[in-house]
C-alpha cells in the first residue's frame, strides 16, 4: 500500500504525459529538484503537475445554505456548493461568481474569503478549493451547467454532500 507521499510523488511524473509538447520527443522520468518528473531529453522541457484549483461560494440566506445537485459523475446525485475550476488567467472572485450564475441562475456579489481547503489526491474534485462568502444580488434560482437542481437548505438539515472538500467547506461555513 503506497504512502500518501508516494502517491503524490507518483503523480508528479504521470506516464500518460508521453510526448514533449514542444518538440514531440518521447518524455522520460527523471529527478527534478525534489521529485521525479517527466522531462524531455530532446529540449529539456519539464512537465510540472500543477494543482487543479476550484472556487466556490457560500451563500447563506435566512439560515439556509445554497447547494446544487451534481448531474454528472463523480458523486452524481449528491449535493455540493456552487463551484467549479478556475480557468487560466481568471480572477478567482470572478470565477466564483461565474460558477454561481452558471449552476444556480443567481447573480451574486462575492464577499470575504472564508477558507482555502486542501483536498489530497484521490478524493475527487479540485486539489485546492477556495471558498468565498457571497450573497444574492439578482437572478432567479434555476439549475444549470453540471447541476440538475439548485436550492437553499436549512443549515441543520442538509442533504447528502459530495466530496470530502464539500464536507470540509460546509463545516467551515457552520463555524462562521
Ligand atoms: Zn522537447
Amino acid at each position: 500500500m503506497p504512502s500518501p507521499e508516494g502517491q503524490i510523488n507518483a503523480d508528479s511524473a504521470p506516464t500518460w504525459f508521453a510526448y514533449c509538447p514542444r518538440c514531440a520527443t518521447p518524455m522520460q522520468t527523471a529527478p527534478v529538484i525534489d521529485k521525479p518528473r517527466r522531462v524531455c531529453p530532446g529540449c529539456g522541457y519539464v512537465y510540472f503537475t500543477d494543482p487543479k484549483v476550484g472556487v466556490g461560494v457560500a451563500v447563506v440566506a435566512s439560515g439556509r445554505l445554497l447547494l446544487v445537485r451534481r448531474a454528472i459523475n463523480p458523486e452524481r446525485g449528491k449535493w455540493s456548493l456552487p463551484a467549479g475550476y478556475l480557468d487560466h488567467g481568471e480572477d478567482p472572485r470572478e470565477a466564483a461568481a461565474r460558477e454561481a450564475l452558471e449552476e444556480t441562475g443567481l447573480v451574486v456579489a462575492v464577499d470575504e474569503l472564508l477558507d482555502v481547503i486542501f483536498n489530497p489526491p484521490g478524493h475527487g474534485g479540485a486539489s485546492i478549493f477556495i471558498l468565498y462568502r457571497a450573497r444574492q444580488t439578482g437572478g432567479t434560482l434555476q439549475a444549470g451547467d453540471d447541476a440538475d437542481a439548485a436550492d437553499f437548505f436549512p443549515l441543520d438539515d442538509l442533504p447528502e454532500l459530495a466530496f470530502a472538500s464539500t464536507h470540509a467547506a460546509v463545516a467551515r461555513i457552520l463555524r462562521s
